[in-house]
């Protein structure tokens, strides 16, 4: 099939792209954990975008492949993965009232630029560019030491949305077992920035004039380089009025926001490197360790948080049922495939670069493929390559948790 450079996602276009290069085997090995199709694929809930945006919730497969053919035959835009249910979803309606629950899901976490729209100065709305994508990079690597570190997870899938975001998804054990209540605590730990409406006001993470917990001081240590680079320099978000205003609201001393106001006023475009400067040598009035210059410290630590802390959508970590679109699909308005994300090579990561549908197909026309035999993979032929081999890579580390909670339920079967 020849593909033009620019052509919106026809439906013959997405069902090319669903026979002949979406990795169904990979996606169902790091959601089933197993090779032998395991509760954990058979009573996990899919839900359907179709191409009239009629949404179709509760599909749910037997295997690989009878996911591959129900996607052939409803050709959607793309689809979504949410929790293991008590029974097949498909077969809901036959089950007892109350009886059909979610149980199991990967912990999720999902940042958005938008989130980021009040404080980056080089794109708004759906537009992203490689300067802003700096704040995502942030928000990976904070998140990815907190995760790993403080709550001792393993499994970490990064997955870029396609567009102006990137989802995490955790497949350990004990990740896949918390309670929505326990998603909940941790979700609220983590948001340290408020969200959405509320984005406007303080971070609010200390007690009085206390030192920050160790957790976001290691946090914060993390950030100020970043901080300086891409606030103050690239993004030179205090550069205008509005950003000097904004910043001037988080300076609690009166004194110091009064003088420098005055400053800035009179020299609106001064750089926020110096703006920044501006605000240290006017601590400086205060003696080291007094009170007045403890509070002005603890406020530039908040300061660091509020314009480089990950800024988290919440709601869809904190609930086992809420859905979140499946790695691989398309983005609809990019054209822009989902792909696994390594976190320790998130600083190269452009998101421009990731291979379109369109491009995938012409690389596969280019590379002569002759029909699809059943057991070869077109899209070793493509730039695919490279992500679904990330995502086999990382289903090796998820599947070999497997046998030691099989082995762990042995030992308990010869319990006395
Ligand atoms: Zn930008």
């Amino acid at each position: 099939m020849a593909v033009p450079e620019k052509e919106e996602l026809s439906p013959d276009i997405m069902l090319a792209f669903y026979k002949r290069l979406y990795p169904f085997n990979s996606i169902f090995n790091w959601l089933n954990q197993d090779l032998v199709a395991s509760r954990l694929f058979t009573h996990r809930e899919f839900a359907f975008t179709l191409a009239n945006d009629a949404y179709l919730r509760y599909q749910s497969f037997n295997n690989a492949a009878d996911m591959k053919k129900q996607v052939l035959s409803m050709n959607p835009t793309r689809f979504e993965i949410g929790p293991v249910y008590t029974a097949k979803p498909r077969d809901r309606k036959l089950i007892r009232p109350g009886a059909f629950t979610p149980q199991l899901r990967e912990l999720v976490f999902d940042i958005d630029m938008t989130d980021y729209d009040p404080i980056r100065t080089c794109c708004s709305g759906a537009d992203i560019c490689r300067r802003c994508w700096g704040f995502i990079t942030a928000a990976v690597k904070v998140i990815d030491a907190a995760i790993r570190d403080q709550y001792g997870f393993e499994h970490l899938l990064w997955v870029y949305s396609g567009r102006r975001g990137i989802h995490l998804w955790i497949s350990d054990t004990e990740a896949l077992e918390l309670t929505d209540e326990q998603r909940k605590a941790i979700t609220n730990w983590m948001s340290v920035v408020p969200h959405g409406n509320e984005s406007g006001k303080k971070v609010n993470v200390r007690y009085g004039a206390r030192a920050l917990p160790a957790c976001l001081k290691d946090a914060v240590d993390q950030l100020k380089g970043i901080f300086a680079e891409l606030v103050l320099e690239d993004q030179d978000c205090f550069g205008s009025e509005d950003g000097f205003e904004a910043l001037l609201k988080l300076i609690p001393d009166s004194s110091i926001a009064a003088a420098l106001g005055e400053l800035w006023s009179n020299d609106p475009s001064r750089p926020s490197a110096d703006k920044w400067d501006d605000i240290k040598k006017q601590m400086k009035k205060y003696e080291r360790n007094s009170m007045p210059r403890t509070v002005m410290t603890n406020a530039l630590e908040d300061i660091v948080l509020q314009y480089t802390y990950p800024r988290l959508d919440a709601e869809v970590s904190k609930r086992r049922n809420h859905l979140l679109k499946a790695p691989f699909c398309i983005h609809p308005k990019t054209g822009r495939v989902c792909v696994p994300v390594d976190p320790s090579e998130i600083d190269s990561f452009d998101p421009m670069s990731v291979p379109t549908v369109q491009q995938l197909l012409r690389e596969l026309d280019e590379a002569g493929a002759a029909p699809a035999n059943e057991k070869e993979h077109d899209w070793e032929k493509t730039s695919l390559k490279l992500y679904v081999d990330m995502l086999d890579k990382h289903n090796a580390g998820v599947m070999a948790q497997r046998p030691r909670g099989k082995k762990r339920g042995a030992e308990d079967d010869l319990s006395w």
